[in-house]
């Protein structure tokens, strides 16, 4: 490893330590942004708690702190990670093996995103106790980022001014994401007509095969390089004898591309919208047939950065000098850093060292956690205008 980074890398996987064994599945943030609040004051920062627990119904808010540099001529820059993990995320215990922590087996380690919290949280200590010259810094550490990006999509822009960021939430600290999809959801109601199974079967329409149709000739699962599209959720019925009325699904569509997405998007709706035009019955010369509701919400904006903006720049000619490899990578997830680039605070995706995440099998790989830190150090002082 280069001898150029500067953080304390035992301190900060000490730190880490720590903040997994705190529990904090999505709406149960609480304790553990009370003690990054903490800490964070005790460095110097001003903090505080907004609201944002309200409107999820959890138990607290995002954790939103400024930091004053020592430039003050120089722009804030925005370091963001989540709080939150997934389940089952109670109980972690995590265990050292050489360069590698890993739960113990029974749950996920929290290195999604807990990794982050801790890189911000070294960074920030190294470049105090160091006496290193940087601008301001921004941090928002987000809740409930694993159901749908919630405290970010929550948290006022107006509470930020920084123009460039940097999210630590993805893999491998040789990868910088700059690229990631747009998404929209899909509520479905597929509306049939009842009546009893065995006496009137010919009076009813069935939700179900409506449903069943329109999937079949639906294009699912990976539709292209840039795009995916699944049905998650179908729900419907109330007993064998009754032809049901009623069926209700939920899916999802995501791609780099907007156009596509679109296509995507409007193909589901079109097969749900031919099935249920198929299903009908007559009576009394009268056509009466099937009908589908079709909710699309957009769920999150792409993520699409040019390798000339700025923060990429920056990570680049932070990686150069630390002598760390770094390429540009696209994902098929959304982040926090999707909702940062709609309020055009240009923000990029850095790895941590997380690896096999949302299972229990869930590890972190240190010289990866390590090179990450000192990256981002990296970026806030040459952000600052520091020279090589
Ligand atoms: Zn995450």
């Amino acid at each position: 490893m280069s001898d150029k980074g500067m953080i304390n890398s035992e301190r900060m996987v000490q730190h880490f330590e720590t903040l997994v064994r705190i529990p904090s599945e999505s709406k149960e943030e609480r304790e553990v942004a009370l003690k990054l609040k903490q800490e964070l004051e005790n460095l110097g920062a001003e903090v505080f708690i907004d609201d944002a627990d309200k409107t999820v119904n959890g138990n607290s808010g995002n954790v939103i702190a400024y930091v004053k540099g020592s430039k003050p001529d120089v722009s804030p820059f925005l370091l963001s990670a989540h709080m939150d993990t997934v389940p089952p995320g109670k109980g972690v215990r995590p265990v050292r093996k050489e360069r590698m922590l890993k739960s113990s087996g029974d749950t996920v380690l929290g290195g999604d995103d807990k990794s982050g919290l801790s890189i911000i949280v070294e960074v920030l200590r190294t470049l105090k106790e160091k006496n290193l010259p940087y601008g301001d810094l921004e941090i928002a550490f987000t809740i409930c980022e694993e159901i749908g990006l919630l405290g970010a999509k929550i948290l006022d822009p107006k509470r930020l001014r920084s123009k460039e960021g940097i999210v630590l939430d993805s893999e491998e600290a040789s990868v910088l994401t700059t690229r990631g999809p747009a998404a929209v959801r899909m509520d479905v109601d597929v509306i049939g007509l009842e009546s009893h199974a065995g006496v009137a079967p010919e009076k009813g329409i069935s939700a179900v095969r409506i449903a069943a149709e329109g999937i079949s000739k639906m294009k699912l699962g990976r539709i292209d390089k840039e795009t995916t599209a699944n049905i998650g959720v179908i729900q419907g019925g109330v007993a064998t004898n009754i032809i049901p009325n009623r069926v209700h699904l939920k899916g999802e569509a995501r791609s780099l591309d907007p156009k596509k997405l679109k296509i995507q998007a409007s193909h589901m709706k079109k097969c749900f919208e031919d099935a249920a035009r198929k299903f009908f019955v007559k009576t009394k010369g009268k056509k009466t047939a099937g009908k589908v509701k079709i909710e699309i919400d957009h769920d999150y904006t792409r993520l699409n950065l040019s390798r000339n903006s700025r923060v990429v720049k920056l990570a680049f000619e932070a990686a150069r000098y630390l002598g760390y490899p770094l390429k540009e990578g696209a994902t098929g997830g959304g982040s926090d850093a999707n909702v940062y680039n709609l309020w055009k605070i240009s923000t990029a995706n850095l790895g941590t060292g997380m690896r096999d995440i949302h299972t229990v099998k869930e590890w972190l790989n240190l010289d990866d956690f390590e090179k990450s830190a000192n990256l981002v150090a990296q970026m806030v002082l040459f952000h600052a205008g520091n020279q090589p």
